[in-house]
């Protein structure tokens, strides 16, 4: 589950991380409000407007501008408030702004010039262990630096049974050329930031910037944080952090209707039960020449109620041109999803307009068969793996 800049601030916060400190306001009054308030707080005298949505890359597409007083403040947040913003993390038409984090100031001039680091903490697949990644080449696209200048990206990797040693966090201050008091801030800081990962079960976390404020402080001007959602039941303070209008809208209605769906790109809609059986048939629509639509998998319990919700979910894609039905009968017979698949079809009438293949195998397959050919209806039923394929290909020439 993904959060927005405020909320994930508001964890590391509580972590005791230092951050660039804001309040989050949803119209050009409050940001107002929020500004003046920060004022007494913190005794800044500018201000940051930041737009609130889930993509990066929102300075360069005008999402993040500074306000010198409160009028820009109220003109600037006037501005940003429900506009569409486009930046190279959204797609063309971009994500509407609902809110602003109205921001401290924290590029002040003083004794040297602030300096912008990149951090992250992650998981490392290969070697299934905690790592954090960071950078001296701060505020810009880390996939830039990966590409033009690698060896400016460090990894340290943490020991689970040990957690992040003070040797480690001592190692990162060093190696982003810090010394003196700013060095004892970056230690605090990467230790509190490594805590925090891991009491809040997150999966990961990207501070761009961090910065190295004019008088050495350092903070966490930037927070990209994704929650692991499988730890949620542990959060229910985090839980409510969920911003549905970030996610895609199709996603959000079948997760309610307890179905596991991801959108994809392609043309053949899929619903299958099993994780590893919807893999299958997602190779099995791109050998066949199609692209899988979807990844769904409906479960244990293919009932007509259940198929009938799936079916309409998968039809919401306009890209779909199929839908290949591919169940595996061990628990569930057979003939009863056929009763399910035929039963779901009467119910919605002429809402399927596209070819529908179903492949049933396993218990009762062949009565499932017959029950779909006998319906008159516009399925095309087999038995095998290799003919649901060969069937998807005609279907689409
Ligand atoms: P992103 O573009 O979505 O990654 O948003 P960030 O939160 O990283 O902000 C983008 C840029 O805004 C940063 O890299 C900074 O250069 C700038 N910025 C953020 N906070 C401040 C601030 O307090 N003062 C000034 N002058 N610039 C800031
Ligand atoms: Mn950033």
């Amino acid at each position: 589950m993904n959060l927005h800049e405020y909320q994930g601030k508001e964890i590391l916060n509580s972590f005791g991380v230092k951050i660039q400190r804001g309040i989050v306001a949803t119209n050009h009054k409050g940001a107002v409000d929020a500004a003046k308030q920060l004022t007494v707080e913190t005794g800044t005298s500018w201000y940051v407007v930041k737009a609130q949505v889930h993509a990066g890359g929102r300075g360069k597409g005008g999402g993040v501008k500074l306000a010198k007083n409160l009028a820009e403040v109220e003109t600037i947040s006037n501005d940003i408030i429900g506009m569409m913003l486009v930046t190279p993390q959204t797609s063309a038409e971009g994500k509407k702004v609902n809110q602003v984090l109205i921001c401290e100031d924290v590029y002040y001039p003083g004794d040297s010039e602030p300096e912008e680091y990149y951090m992250s903490v992650l998981l490392n697949r290969n070697t299934g262990r905690n790592m954090i990644m960071y950078s001296t080449e701060g505020g810009m696209d880390i996939e830039t630096v990966a590409e033009e200048t690698p060896h400016l990206i460090f990894t340290e990797e943490i020991d689970p049974t040990m957690g992040l040693l003070p040797f480690q966090a001592r190692k990162i201050a060093f190696n982003l050329g810090l010394s003196g008091g700013a060095l004892k801030e970056m230690v605090k800081f990467v230790s509190a930031l490594y805590t925090a990962y891991i009491k809040s079960d997150s999966s990961m976390f990207e501070i761009n910037p961090v910065l190295k404020t004019s008088d050495d402080k350092i903070l966490a001007v930037d927070a990209k944080v994704t929650l692991d959602e499988n730890a949620l039941y542990r959060h229910k303070d985090y839980a409510v952090m969920r911003d549905l209008r970030e996610e895609n809208p199709i996603e959000v209605e079948a997760k309610a209707a307890g179905l596991n769906y991801v959108d994809l790109d392609g043309n053949v809609g899929c619903m299958v039960n099993g994780a590893g059986l919807a893999m299958g048939t997602m190779d099995l629509i791109k050998q066949a020449g199609g692209e899988p639509a979807n990844f769904l998998d409906v479960g244990g319990t293919a009932d007509a109620q259940r198929v009938e919700t799936a079916f309409r979910i998968i039809l919401k894609d306009d890209n779909v041109k199929a839908i290949l039905v591919n169940i595996f009968g061990g628990i569930v017979r057979c003939d009863r999803v056929a009763q399910g698949i035929v039963d779901a079809y009467t119910n919605m009438g002429d809402a399927i307009k596209v070819p529908i293949i179903v492949r049933l195998q396993g218990t009762n397959a062949k009565e499932a068969k017959i029950l779909i050919d006998n319906s008159g209806m516009k399925i095309i039923s087999v038995t095998e793996f290799q003919e649901a394929a060969d069937k998807v290909q005609e279907v689409l020439a």
